[in-house]
């Protein structure tokens, strides 16, 4: 594909081809990693604290700006760009990207940006992005595959059920506290998981055997965990089964606050 056909067609789908190739001889190496607005996503908190040896809440504290908005369900997370001239990504050296195999999903996918609709649209330009006038071509699925897109679009999209849940239009959260319960099991999933192994969560659903030793080692386990939570309590969905003991004593407290209800 021409670089002009390339720019005519910009609506491309998995088998589409395109050209690009990012690498070290390109004059504008490193240079798209600076002054840049990149939102994180959860699994995205998730894989550079993992990365960067830290708790949740010391990366967001040390990484992230908190974007909110008053009744603003949940929050948007920036990464914090170094307070240096060139703003640059707190990541990236002459050599590169210091997180590579864990950077975020916005930075495996550019150039390329995706709509809900699977469509695929190139978002740099020639003049800043010398790597699409590299003569390599390859199809838009090739490239999502070597970039490791999938794994984070998995969970992305589970995340995505929420923030774009037809029951999110609308919703009015102004109760402080369940704003931040939803923070802490989407993004702070260190404190997310003292909260539900210290607390009564466990006794409150039914899990699979060994479900506790799961999400004390495994953070993508807690994070689905975290979100499937969110998806009961917000939206009433199946998500998470109530033990029959719970609704039962539920029951029985309701009842006797009826008034005129024996017990
Ligand atoms: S995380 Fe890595 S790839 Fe993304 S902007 Fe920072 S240095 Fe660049
Ligand atoms: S601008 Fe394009 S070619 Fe240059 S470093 Fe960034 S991604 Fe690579």
């Amino acid at each position: 594909m021409s670089q002009e056909n390339q720019s005519s067609k910009n609506q491309l789908v998995f088998g589409d081809n395109f050209k690009f190739k990012c690498h070290p001889g390109v004059s504008c190496f490193t240079t798209c990693c600076a002054d840049v607005t990149i939102f994180l996503s959860p699994y995205d908190v998730l894989r550079l604290k993992h990365r960067l040896g830290m708790t949740s809440g010391e990366f967001i504290e040390k990484n992230t700006h908190i974007l909110t908005r008053e009744k603003q369900i949940i929050p948007l997370v920036v990464l914090k760009m170094s307070d240096n001239e060139q703003k640059s990504c707190p990541f990236v050296t002459s050599e590169g990207c210091t997180v590579y195999s864990d950077r975020p999903w916005a930075c495996r996918m550019f150039p390329l940006d995706v709509d809900e609709k699977e469509m695929f649209s190139v978002i740099a330009t020639t003049d800043r992005c010398k790597g699409l006038l590299e003569n390599e071509e390859m199809r838009v699925i090739e490239w999502l595959e070597d970039q490791g897109v999938m794994d984070y679009q998995r969970v992305n999209n589970y995340y995505a059920e929420i923030t774009s849940h037809p029951g999110m239009r609308g919703m009015d959260v102004t109760n402080d506290r369940i704003r931040q319960m939803i923070y802490m099991a989407a993004y702070d999933l260190d404190r997310f998981r003292s909260f539900v192994l210290d607390s009564s969560f466990l006794k409150r659903f039914e899990f699979e055997p060994n479900f506790s030793e799961r999400i004390r080692v495994d953070d993508t386990e807690l994070l689905k965990l975290g979100l499937d939570w969110i998806k009961f309590g917000l939206f009433g969905e199946k998500t998470l089964k109530v033990r029959p003991e719970v609704i039962e004593v539920k029951q029985k407290a309701q009842a006797k606050e009826k008034p005129g209800t024996k017990s």
